[in-house]
C-alpha cells in the first residue's frame, strides 16, 4: 500500500509568494487524509494533481483562520466539480457551528454530504480498514489537537521454505497464510501463520503537531513515528515570542522528535518573516539531524518497513 505525504501549504498565519497556508495531505492507497485546510487549498490540490473525488477525511487542528478558512472554498470547488462522495470533517468544538454558519450565509448547494465529528477528548477519533487516527491535546492559545495517523500492524515476513517443509502447497494456501489465516492440509494437519512467518510488522506512523508549544506527552504520542510534521514558526532567537504566541522553535521541534525516537522530522508553519528557511533547518539539525523544512508541493513517500 502506497503512503505519500504532500505538503500543500507550509506557511503560518499569512501566505507568502512561495508558501500557501497550512495543509498537509496524507495519501494512502486511494484514500486522502487532509490535515488542516488553509486558504487556497483547492488550488494547491490542483497543482499537486491529487484529485477531488476520492474518499477523504479532513482533520482540523484548531479554529484559527489560517487553518480552516480554506474549507469553505474546498467544499464549494468540490460541489462545482460534482463530487458525490461523503466528506468527513474532524476538529475541536466549534467546527460544526463554523460550517453551519458558512453554509447558511453563503447558501452554496453541496452535491455531497459533509459529516462533521467534533473531537472533545484525546484518544482515537476514527478507525478505518487498515489504519486509525488518534488525537492529543496540543498546547497553543486556543484548544488545539495534534493528530497521529497509524496503520494496523502487517503480518510478519512469510518464509516459503518453511511452508514447503510443512507440506503446504504453493498457491491459495500460501496466500491465506500470508494474510494471517490458518489453513488445513489434506492430511488433516492445521498450519498457523506464525509457523511460517516472522513477527508482525508495525504499521507506518505519521504525526501532525498542529500549532503548539512543545507539550508534555508528545514523546509518548509520537513514539517511534516514521514521520513527525511539527510546526516551527519562529527561530530559536525568538523563543520567548514563540512561548507567548503558543508556537515552537526548530530546536524545540527537534527535541520533541528526538524524545519520541522518530525517524524523520519535517518543519512546517514557517513564519512569513523567513524568506529563506535555512536558519530554521540549521537549528533543527543540531538537535535532530534527520530534519528538513517543508516546501509547498513537496512530496514524501513512506516505504513499508521490513
Ligand atoms: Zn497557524
Ligand atoms: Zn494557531
Amino acid at each position: 500500500m502506497s503512503l505519500r505525504v504532500v505538503f500543500l501549504g507550509t506557511s503560518g498565519a499569512i501566505p507568502t509568494l512561495k508558501r500557501s497556508l497550512p495543509a498537509v495531505l496524507v495519501h494512502r492507497g486511494n484514500e486522502q487524509l487532509l490535515f488542516d485546510c488553509g486558504e487556497g487549498v483547492q488550488r494547491q490540490m490542483i497543482r499537486a494533481k491529487v484529485g477531488f473525488h476520492k474518499k477523504m477525511k479532513v482533520f482540523l487542528s484548531h479554529l484559527h483562520g489560517d487553518h480552516v478558512l480554506g474549507l469553505p472554498g474546498l467544499l464549494q470547488t468540490m460541489a462545482l466539480m460534482d463530487r458525490t462522495r461523503k466528506l468527513e470533517v474532524y476538529g475541536p468544538e466549534g467546527v460544526a457551528a463554523f460550517l453551519t454558519c458558512v453554509s447558511e450565509t453563503l447558501r452554496f448547494g453541496l452535491t455531497f454530504q459533509v459529516e462533521v465529528h467534533e473531537v472533545h477528548a484525546a484518544g482515537e477519533v476514527c478507525s478505518e480498514n487498515g489504519y486509525a487516527v488518534e488525537a492529543a491535546w496540543a498546547n497553543h492559545v486556543t484548544p488545539t489537537l495534534a493528530y497521529s495517523f497509524l496503520e494496523n500492524p502487517r503480518p510478519g515476513k512469510f518464509y516459503p521454505e518453511k511452508a514447503t517443509l510443512l507440506g503446504v502447497p504453493k498457491g491459495l494456501l500460501w496466500s491465506k497464510l500470508q494474510h494471517g489465516e490458518s489453513v488445513d492440509l489434506v492430511n488433516g494437519r492445521m498450519v498457523k501463520p506464525e509457523e511460517v512467518s516472522g513477527q508482525a510488522r508495525r504499521g507506518r506512523k505519521i504525526i501532525y503537531s498542529g500549532d503548539t508549544r512543545p507539550f508534555k506527552g508528545f514523546a509518548k504520542f509520537a513514539a517511534r513515528a516514521d514521520l513527525v510534521v511539527h510546526e516551527a514558526t519562529f527561530d530559536d532567537a525568538l523563543v520567548e515570542k514563540a512561548e507567548l504566541d503558543g508556537h515552537s522553535t526548530p530546536s524545540q521541534a527537534g527535541l520533541q522528535a528526538k524524545r519520541a525516537k522518530a525517524k524523520m522530522l519535517v518543519l512546517t508553519h514557517v513564519s512569513a518573516r523567513y524568506a529563506d528557511a535555512g536558519l530554521l533547518l540549521e537549528q533543527a539539525k543540531k538537535v535532530f539531524p534527520n530534519a528538513i523544512v517543508a516546501e509547498d508541493l513537496m512530496v514524501l513517500e513512506l516505504p513499508l518497513g521490513e
